[in-house]
């Protein structure tokens, strides 16, 4: 096993790695800068909504590193307080009740109207090693997985009821194929397996990077865990990458309407002019390596069938969400599912115009602003980690 680094175009509908490879360094520490500032480190949310999937007997995590600590609302900017964002118009009537809440349709994602809940500064919270794991986080994952079985699970959570369709295999590798991408599938129905393998790959990643050895009590990276999880399966670090893209490409064309964007929350403008100029160099390599070809998706035949099967599977996904036993990996899950959902959106459902902030000023909450940009770093983060582990396997290969 030589370990030898992915070459070549990532995807038939994408750049190559290396160009992903030659910007990463610097996405990374302009994005990390980024989500440090207010507007993008406060987020709202309700993490103890029901589980849709009626799994009122899941135990929660109870290991300390599971659990995570809300902030005080005053600490936050008074413009996105709850009391100011609840007067925000049209929003109550565009949404529809599910068990246990009220979420917005928003295309590819059920949106919390992130009015309700608590406050968190996510910079205090990384992702990382929680030891939420076992037969619960298997039957998430699983759950997961088996949303890509298109045209025969009809699962629909507005019931909050799974159908007869859909029993749960008896083992994981019935859903789980390593193939899962690469059969006779259509393109669509490859992407969609693609991107949440690719997500699956980035939180084991975190997982690996920052490890807690429960023997010694010390963070560090764990390089068998990643070999295990990652290395061993080149298809997974791909889908990695071509999530990565897949953000760039949805902030690269996102790129006016972000400039526009209104990022003051103290009534000075050094918030706004701090957070554009480093919004600006982001945006600047989104424009040179996220390169995906967008259009080649839900063209010819039931192509409008299978994008509303598409959004369909992806919302179902972000209210599994719900049903994660851990807090802190339930938040993430949250987050980076609305920021995969708000690129895929972007993506699939808004064209040159819908895009323009001069005649679409309010497209975008920005709930799905904040989610888009954390969940960009979680995976250029996660690019990061893999060159570390890289470098920790030259450095094991080279004192053997
Ligand atoms: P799992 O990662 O649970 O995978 C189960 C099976 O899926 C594997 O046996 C394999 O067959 C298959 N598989 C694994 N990876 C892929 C892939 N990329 N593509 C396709 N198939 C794959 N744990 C934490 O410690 N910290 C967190 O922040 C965290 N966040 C989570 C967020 C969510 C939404 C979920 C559902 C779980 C989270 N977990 C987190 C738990 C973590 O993902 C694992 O479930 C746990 O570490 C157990 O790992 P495992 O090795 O048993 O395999």
């Amino acid at each position: 096993c030589e370990n030898p680094k992915p070459t070549g175009p990532i995807d038939t509908t994408m750049c190559d790695y290396e160009t992903v490879e030659s910007v990463n360094g610097d996405l990374f520490s302009n994005v990390h800068e980024l989500v440090q500032l207010p507007f993008f480190k406060y987020f709202q949310i309700d993490l103890y909504r029901e589980c849709p999937l009626g799994w009122a007997d899941q135990s929660k995590c109870a290991n300390p590193s599971c659990a995570i600590t809300t902030i005080d609302e005053s600490q936050v900017p008074l413009k996105w307080r709850a009391s100011a964002l609840s007067k925000v118009d049209g929003l109550v009537d565009e949404r529809h009740e599910l068990p246990g809440c009220y979420y917005r349709d928003s295309d590819f994602c059920w949106l919390d109207d992130n009015t309700e809940g608590d406050y968190y500064d996510l910079t205090l919270v990384p992702e990382r090693f929680t030891g939420y794991s076992g037969p619960e986080a298997h039957r998430i994952w699983r759950t997961i997985y088996e949303e890509n079985c298109f045209g025969l699970s009809e699962f629909t959570l507005m019931s909050g009821k799974a159908p007869a369709a859909v029993t749960l295999p008896d083992t994981m590798t019935d859903v789980l194929r390593e193939d899962g991408a690469d059969t006779d599938q259509c393109l669509e129905k490859r992407v969609y397996y693609k991107v949440i393998s690719g997500l699956h790959a980035s939180i084991s990643t975190h997982i690996c990077a920052e490890y807690l050895n429960q023997t010694t009590g010390e963070w560090s990276p764990n390089l068998q865990c990643f070999v295990n999880r990652i290395a061993s399966h080149p298809e997974r670090l791909q889908y990695i990458y071509f999530n990565t893209v897949l953000l760039l490409r949805a902030v690269a064309r996102l790129g006016p309407y972000l400039t526009a964007y209104d990022y003051c929350s103290t009534g000075t403008v050094q918030d706004d002019v701090e957070t554009k100029e480093k919004l600006l160099n982001v945006i600047s390599i989104a424009q040179k390596a996220g390169k995906f070809d967008e259009s080649v998706l839900f063209r010819g035949e039931n192509a409008n069938i299978l994008k509303e099967e598409f959004k369909a599977h992806f919302r179902n996904v972000t209210r599994i969400m719900d049903c994660v036993g851990c807090d802190k990996c339930r938040l993430w899950g949250k987050i980076q599912t609305t920021g995969i959902a708000t690129a895929l959106k972007v993506l699939f459902e808004l064209d040159e115009k819908a895009l323009d902030p001069h005649t679409n000023a309010n497209l975008l909450q920005r709930s799905e602003v904040v989610a888009l940009v954390n969940t960009l770093h979680r995976f250029s983060e996660s690019l990061e980690a893999v060159n570390q582990f890289r470098q920790l396997w030259a450095d094991m290969s080279s004192t053997e």
